[in-house]
C-alpha cells in the first residue's frame, strides 16, 4: 500500500484526483488515516493550553479533516457516478465508521467547551461578519448535534447518527438494485408510436446491457419517460409504470418497507433528543422557512389550484382518450400519453418535434454563454486531464481577465453503476483561508446516449439547473471552506440552481442554440412561439406531483408514532387526505424516495424546491421587467449570491438582488396555476 496515491500530494494538472490510479483498495486505508489524523488534529485543539481564540479554535476546525474531506470526495462522488460491487462494500462498510468518526467530534464536550466560550464573547471579538456568522453558525451546529446533551443521551444519539448512516446506505443501493435489475426487452413489434429518438436509445440500452438486436427501456427516468409519454402498447405502459412504481417494495433483501419504518423513528427519537416534538419541527427550525406551518401553508397555497388545474387536464385527457377508443378511466400509465396528444392537438407541438433542436452540445454550450453572459466567465476544454469514465468531459473556467476559477467535469450520460437523476458535486471547494483554492465541481446526468444526444425541453432545463448549483460552486468567493458555495440552507439552495433554468428557455437562448441537428438550422419562429405557448401545459399535473411528494414527506416527517407505522396503509391513507387525484399517482413513492432515504439532506426538506421557486420566479421577473434577460446591474447583483455562499443571511442576500421580499405571484403565474384558483 505504500503507492496510495492518497497519501501523496497530487502533482495532476489543477491537482485533479489521479483517477487512472485510485483503485478501490486504496480507499479503506485511506479512510482509516484521514481519520486518524482528523483526531489528531481536534485532539491539538482541545489539548491546547491557551485560552480558546477564534485562530486556534475556528480556524484550527477549518484547516482539521482535510485528509478526511479529499478521500471522502473522491470515494462518495464515485460510488455515485461510477460503482462498483467493491466501492458498494466499501460504502457499506465505512458509512457508518465515518458517521461514528463525525459525531464523535460533533459531542466532543472539550471542543464544545472552547466553541461555547468565545461564543458567549463573540461580539467582543472583533471579528468580521464572515467570521461572526461562522462561529454562530458552528456553535448552532454542535448544539444541533447534541452537544448541550448529557452524557447517556449523548451516546444514544451517536448510536442513532450511526445506524442512520447504515440505513442510507442500504436504502439508495436497494433502488440501485432494482433499477439495475429490471429491464423492459421490446421487439420490433413492440415499438408502436416510439420515434426515433426513442427508439436510437433503446437500441444502445440493448446493446449496453447485451441484448443483442432488440430494444430495451429501462428504469431511468429519461428512458421510462419517452417510453410513458409515446408507446401506443397500453399493456407495456403499464407494465413499466408499475415496475417503475414498484421500485424498492419487493419483499426480500431489496426491500426498503423495513428500512423506512426505523429510518422514520430514529429521526424522530433524536428530534425528540433535542427537544422538538418531530423531525420536522427540528429539520425546520434551521431553515428559511422556520416551521412547518410556513412550509404547509406555502403547500396549500399551491396545491388547491394546482389540483383544479390537473382537473381540468383530465377532462382533455379523456376526451381524447375516448375519441381513439379507451372505454376505460384514465389510468397513471395513461396520463403522459394522452397528455402528449393533447399537446399536440391544443398547441400543435409534439415532442418528437422539438427534440431535433436540443442536441446535448449545443445546449452546453448554451449554458456556458449564459454563464458568460451573466457572470463574466468562460469555459474552455481540457480534453488533456484525466478523468474516471471515458463519457466524463473537463472544462477549465476563467474569469474575465484570465484568470483560473476552477474546473467543472460533465458527465452526462446514463450507464449501468450511476445513481438514476441528476446531481451537482464538487471533488473540492473553494477557500481563501491559507491561499485561494480553486473548486473542482462536477454535474451529474443521465441522459440517453445517442448520436447526437438529443434532449427533451425537460432534459435542457435539468441541463440548466444542475449547472446552476455548478456555478453557486465555482463562483464561491468565501475565506472559509465550510460557507463556500451551496453550504447555505436546504431551502435556498435551490434558488441559484432553478434560477438559472430560466435562461434556457429565454427566446434569445433558443433563437441561438436550439438548432437541428442534422441541417443546422435554428428552430422555426413558429415552432418556437408554440413551445412558448405550451409552457403551461400539464403544469397542473407536474405541480400535482411535485407538491404531493412535498406533503408526503412533511406527513412522514411529522407522524406522531413512527415505531408502529404501517407504510402501505400510511400511503393509502395519505392520498385519500390531500385528497390526490388518483391518474396522477405519486412522483416519488416512499419506498423510492431517494431524496428523503437514501441520505437526511432533503427529509422533511422535500419543500425546498417550491420555496425556491417562490424565490425564482419572482427573482426572474426582475429581469423580465427591466426588459433584458442578460441586464448586466441585475446580473451583478445575482452574482453577489453566488459568490456569497454562506457568509451572510439568505433573506438579506436575496433582498438585496431583487430590492424587496419575495411573493409568490409569480410562481402562480408561471405554472399557470392563477386562472385555476
Ligand atoms: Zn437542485
Amino acid at each position: 500500500m505504500s503507492e496510495n496515491p492518497f497519501f501523496e500530494n497530487w502533482t495532476t494538472p489543477f491537482a485533479l484526483p489521479p483517477f487512472e490510479r485510485i483503485r478501490p483498495e486504496h480507499f479503506p486505508p485511506a479512510f482509516d488515516r484521514a481519520m486518524a489524523e482528523h483526531n489528531a488534529e481536534i485532539g491539538a485543539i482541545t489539548g491546547s493550553a491557551a485560552a480558546p481564540t477564534f485562530a486556534n479554535t475556528l480556524e484550527a476546525l477549518e484547516r482539521s479533516g482535510r485528509l478526511l474531506d479529499r478521500v471522502s470526495r473522491v470515494f462518495f462522488n464515485l460510488d455515485a457516478s461510477n460503482t462498483s460491487d467493491a466501492l458498494e462494500a466499501i460504502a457499506r462498510d465505512y458509512a457508518p465508521k465515518l458517521a461514528q468518526h463525525q459525531t464523535q467530534i460533533a459531542l466532543d464536550a472539550a471542543l464544545f467547551a472552547r466553541i461555547a466560550e468565545l461564543y458567549a464573547r463573540r461580539q467582543t471579538l472583533g471579528l468580521a461578519p464572515d467570521q461572526l456568522r461562522l462561529l454562530e453558525r458552528c456553535h448552532l451546529r454542535f448544539v444541533r448535534s447534541g452537544a448541550l446533551l448529557r452524557p447517556e443521551q449523548k451516546a444514544r444519539m451517536a448510536a442513532i447518527t450511526e445506524r442512520l448512516a447504515t440505513l442510507h446506505t442500504l436504502f439508495g443501493q436497494n433502488v440501485l438494485h432494482d433499477e439495475r435489475d429490471w429491464q423492459l426487452v421490446l421487439d420490433e413489434a413492440d415499438l408502436d408510436g416510439l420515434p426515433d429518438f426513442a427508439r436510437t436509445a433503446a437500441a444502445q440500452a440493448a446493446k449496453e446491457r447485451a441484448v443483442e438486436g432488440r430494444w430495451v427501456v429501462t428504469l431511468a427516468r429519461s428512458s421510462a419517460e419517452p417510453f410513458l409519454t409515446f408507446s401506443s402498447r397500453r399493456d407495456l405502459r403499464r407494465r413499466l409504470w408499475e415496475a417503475w412504481t414498484a421500485r424498492g417494495t419487493h419483499q426480500g433483501a431489496h426491500d426498503n418497507t423495513p428500512l423506512i419504518r426505523e429510518i422514520v423513528a430514529l429521526r424522530a427519537e433524536q428530534a425528540q433528543l433535542l427537544g422538538y416534538d418531530n423531525f420536522a419541527a427540528y429539520r425546520l427550525d434551521d431553515s428559511m422557512a422556520k416551521t412547518a406551518d410556513a412550509v404547509e401553508t406555502l403547500l396549500q397555497q399551491v396545491w388547491a389550484p394546482a389540483k383544479a388545474k390537473a382537473h381540468e387536464e383530465l377532462v382533455k385527457l379523456e376526451k381524447v382518450a375516448r375519441g381513439e377508443g379507451l372505454n376505460e378511466p384514465i389510468k397513471p400509465w395513461d396520463w403522459r400519453y394522452y397528455a402528449e396528444k393533447v399537446r399536440q392537438t391544443e398547441y400543435d407541438l409534439d415532442e418528437a418535434e422539438l427534440k431535433p433542436y436540443f442536441v446535448l452540445d449545443n445546449m452546453v454550450e448554451a449554458a456556458f454563454d449564459t454563464a458568460r453572459r451573466l457572470f463574466g466567465v468562460t469555459f474552455t476544454e481540457r480534453s488533456d486531464l484525466p478523468v474516471y469514465h471515458p463519457d466524463v468531459r473537463v472544462w477549465e473556467v476563467r474569469d474575465s481577465v484570465g484568470n483560473h476559477v476552477g474546473l467543472f467535469l460533465h458527465d452526462n450520460f446514463a450507464r449501468p453503476g450511476k445513481q438514476s437523476g441528476a446531481w451537482s458535486s464538487r471533488y473540492r471547494d473553494q477557500e481563501t483561508l491559507d491561499g485561494t483554492v480553486a473548486p473542482i465541481v462536477v454535474n451529474n446526468n443521465n441522459f440517453a446516449r445517442g448520436t447526437p444526444t438529443l434532449l427533451s425541453f425537460d432534459d435542457a432545463e435539468t441541463l440548466f439547473h444542475e449547472f446552476g448549483h455548478g456555478l453557486h460552486s465555482l463562483l464561491s468567493r468565501v475565506r472559509y471552506r465550510s460557507q463556500s458555495g451551496t453550504a447555505v440552507r436546504r431551502d435556498f439552495v435551490e434558488f441559484p440552481s432553478q434560477i438559472l433554468e430560466h435562461w434556457m428557455s429565454a427566446p434569445e437562448t433558443l433563437r441561438r442554440y436550439a438548432r437541428h441537428y442534422e441541417t443546422g438550422q435554428p428552430m422555426p419562429e413558429d415552432l418556437l412561439g408554440r413551445l412558448l405557448a405550451a409552457r403551461t401545459f400539464n403544469q397542473g399535473f407536474e405541480t400535482v406531483e411535485l407538491t404531493g411528494s412535498a406533503l408526503l414527506d412533511l406527513d412522514l416527517h411529522t407522524e406522531p408514532s413512527p415505531q408502529t407505522l404501517d407504510l402501505a396503509r400510511f400511503e393509502r391513507e395519505f392520498l385519500d387526505r390531500i385528497g390526490m387525484p388518483k391518474e396522477v399517482g405519486l412522483r416519488h413513492r416512499p419506498a423510492h424516495f431517494q431524496h428523503l432515504f437514501a441520505g437526511g439532506g432533503y427529509a422533511a426538506g422535500y419543500y425546498a424546491y417550491l420555496w425556491a421557486e417562490v424565490l425564482d420566479a419572482d427573482g426572474y421577473s426582475a429581469f423580465m421587467e427591466a426588459g433584458d434577460v442578460f441586464d448586466h446591474d441585475l446580473a451583478e447583483r445575482l452574482k453577489a449570491i453566488y459568490r456569497a455562499g454562506d457568509t451572510a443571511d439568505p433573506m438579506e442576500l436575496y433582498r438585496a438582488f431583487r430590492g424587496r421580499d419575495p411573493n409568490i405571484a409569480a410562481l402562480l403565474e408561471q405554472r399557470g396555476l392563477t386562472a385555476a384558483q
